[in-house]
């Protein structure tokens, strides 16, 4: 019988062999005490959560943020209005160009001009109340109440010319009903939430289970909820390498500039990793191995043929 905890140990070590990669460079000096920080948490759909490593450390969620507030945005204002303001392509290009389809439609909502318009599309009048209803949807996800960083937040308000041009574009094509500075803030804001990775396992294992928190029992999302964002998430969720990640390891995921990654195996577990260390993609390095790895040993890809069920 698989022993998860052994499994997930070992592999975590394996992959603290992988002595390359930098960290974001604008979060260099947030991070240079974490460059070696290294965790892996997974969550059962039974509630089960095992940590290995720091997975008691808090770290941002940065673009791991995204897939949940295109689910809240979902779940508020239901999948035809969503799918009319941002699309469901990969777009193939940087996650943050400048680029929507004719119609002004960002391409998906995993890319910064996807995930800023669904940031615009959480219902409240104001950014504190749109926030409110965030973070209130994300303690639910993880169980436990999660809160900004502003140090995180500072780091990324210095470098968020390029998040105000996204706002702007979609402003210009008529997309935003709020002023995309507030937007922006709101975007830099959700980026900046911190969690634990063992947080972080427990928010996948939520999705993983149609959209009920296996270790609260409380329902957080529609399973027609959960089942879209899973489907951007498999397609579009690693940034450049999105197909590659799906051919190596097959799992929805998504991965964030903080070194956190994501994966969920629908009805199974939520798989949560951080290490800070990036590839050339953006993703982290020994955060892909220890997904490969477990993918392989725990024969977690999706689209493996298996044996038909016996009748
Ligand atoms: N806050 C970051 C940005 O928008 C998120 C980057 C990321 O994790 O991909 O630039």
């Amino acid at each position: 019988m698989i022993e998860p905890r052994d499994d997930l140990a070992q592999v975590l070590e394996e992959a603290r062999e992988i002595g390359w990669g930098d960290p974001a460079d604008y979060l260099r000096d947030l991070q240079r005490h974490d460059l070696d920080a290294l965790a892996a948490a997974v969550c059962r759909t039974d509630g089960e959560l095992i940590g290995v490593g720091d997975h008691d450390r808090p770290l941002a969620l940065q673009s791991v943020s995204k897939p949940f507030t295109y689910a809240v945005a979902l779940q508020e204002c239901g999948l035809d209005r969503v799918l009319s303001y941002i699309g469901v392509e990969p777009s193939g290009e940087a996650f943050n160009e400048l680029s929507q389809h004719e119609d002004g439609r960002p391409f998906n909502p995993l890319i910064n001009a996807g995930a800023i318009m669904a940031q615009a599309l959480i219902p409240g009048d104001t950014l504190e109340e749109r926030e409110a209803l965030l973070l209130d949807r994300y303690a639910a996800l993880a169980g436990e109440r999660l809160e900004v960083s502003e140090e995180v937040l500072r780091a990324e308000q210095v470098r968020g010319d390029r998040n105000f041009a996204l706002a702007h574009m979609l402003a210009s094509s008529g997309m935003l009903a709020h002023d995309p500075h507030e937007v922006v803030q709101g975007y830099l804001r959700q980026c900046s939430v911190e969690a634990t990775t063992a947080q972080l396992a427990v928010m996948g294992a939520t999705l993983a289970g149609g959209g009920r928190n296996p270790v609260t029992g409380q329902r957080v999302f529609d399973e027609r909820v959960v089942q879209q964002t899973l489907s951007v998430m498999l397609t579009c969720g690693m940034y450049d390498s999105s197909g590659r990640w799906v051919a190596q390891v097959g799992i929805p995921a998504k991965s964030g500039v903080s070194g956190a990654m994501l994966g969920v195996v629908p009805g199974a577990l939520g798989l949560a990793t951080w290490s800070p260390r990036l590839d050339s993609y953006g993703n982290s390095i020994r955060g892909v191995e220890v997904f490969r790895r477990l993918s392989d040993r725990w024969d977690l890809h999706v689209l493996r043929h298996r044996e038909p069920l016996s009748r």
